[in-house]
């Protein structure tokens, strides 16, 4: 598609839940939308299996899937796509402007739906296990491993609730810190030394994952920081509970975010300080962080921008 120059009523930026939801909504709204739904579509849940605490799917439903059902409706009511990455946006003055390259849009409103990204270890296997054993929300696949050994990798609030969270179904949980004392809140690290299905493996580090024949975790390479001692770790799952980062970057000098880059909006809304950009999703919840809770905010997005449009266009008549 050309898009030099082109002008939309409704421009989405990210595809996961929060994304497709707002481009569901306006598109009913016979506004048009164009999603600019990245490199890899379909956000966090693509890189899961099974997705089983999605309202309407009792069975549960595959992850990409379940975004491929979402861009499908989302396209039946009008919904334009561009498989790319925005390089630059100017928010500074409306329309506002978008660029992906060397080619240029305008909009008069903004949904920003980039979500965040769990952090990695950075290894090799993480790629190859992710969703078969390995996972960045225990909330989403907790489940899967009843009566099973788990570890959960990190030191803070995350790492101790996910820890705490498995125990309802993992046989035990290790908590593989790479020091000798957590990062967590009081109230969480008493959680989790109070729980007897809980134990610590203090200066830890992974070194890697390995996998079983059939290609699902077996188990974990781990390493004293102490003494540099080796051991091999069986565990049927291991949960990254290291941080997420909010893929924000590109709206860093333009609109207000906290201190670790989760764009602020307004209490109840998804207004942000600039009338006509509203952000939705896991950019700007690091609360909640489920699909559900993205869809619920996306729709939000969604209709207060299909709002502002209606009060505009009412002024100038
Ligand atoms: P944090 O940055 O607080 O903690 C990350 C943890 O992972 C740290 O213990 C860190 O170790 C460890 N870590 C980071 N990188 C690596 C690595 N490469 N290898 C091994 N370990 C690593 O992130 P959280 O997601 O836990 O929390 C983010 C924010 O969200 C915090 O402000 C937190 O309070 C908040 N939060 C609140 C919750 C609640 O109130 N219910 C729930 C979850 C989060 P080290 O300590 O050595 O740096």
């Amino acid at each position: 598609m050309n898009i030099a120059e082109k002008h939309y009523k409704v421009l989405i930026i990210g595809s996961g839940p929060a994304g497709l939801t707002a481009a569901i909504y306006a598109a009913r709204a016979n506004l048009s939308p164009m999603v600019i739904e990245g490199v890899q579509p379909g956000g966090q849940l693509t890189i899961t299996t099974d997705v089983e605490n999605y309202p309407g799917f009792p069975q549960g439903i595959m992850g990409p899937q379940l975004m491929d059902e979402f861009r499908n409706q989302a396209e039946r009511f009008g919904t334009n796509f561009i498989t790319d990455m925005v390089s630059e946006v100017d928010l500074t003055r409306r329309p506002f402007t978008v660029k992906i390259g060397k080619d240029k849009m305008t909009a008069d409103t903004i949904i920003v739906s980039t979500g965040a990204s769990a952090k990695m270890l950075g290894l090799e296997s993480e790629k190859v296990l992710m969703g078969h054993g390995l996972s960045a929300c225990a909330t989403c696949d907790g489940f899967f491993f009843n009566g099973q050994e788990v570890i959960v990798i990190g030191g803070g609030d995350t790492a101790c609730e996910e820890a705490t969270f498995l125990t309802r179904f993992a046989s035990k949980v290790t908590m593989v810190h790479r020091r000798d004392e957590l990062r967590a809140s009081k109230v969480m690290q008493e959680r989790v030394f109070a729980n007897p299905k809980i134990e610590m493996k203090w200066n830890r580090v992974v070194l890697d994952f390995v996998a079983s024949p059939e290609g699902s975790l077996e188990s974990a390479i781990l390493q004293d920081t102490q003494t540099g001692e080796k051991e091999t770790f069986v565990c049927k799952g291991a949960f990254l509970g290291i941080g997420h980062t909010p893929n924000t970057q590109l709206f860093k000098d333009t609109l207000k975010m906290d201190e670790l880059g989760y764009i602020i909006t307004k209490p109840d809304s998804t207004a942000t300080d600039i009338v006509g950009v509203f952000v939705c999703g896991d950019a700007q919840d690091h609360v909640y962080r489920q699909a559900i809770t993205a869809s619920g905010t996306g729709c939000m997005a969604a209709i207060e921008a299909e709002r502002l449009l209606g009060d505009e266009e009412a002024e100038a008549t």
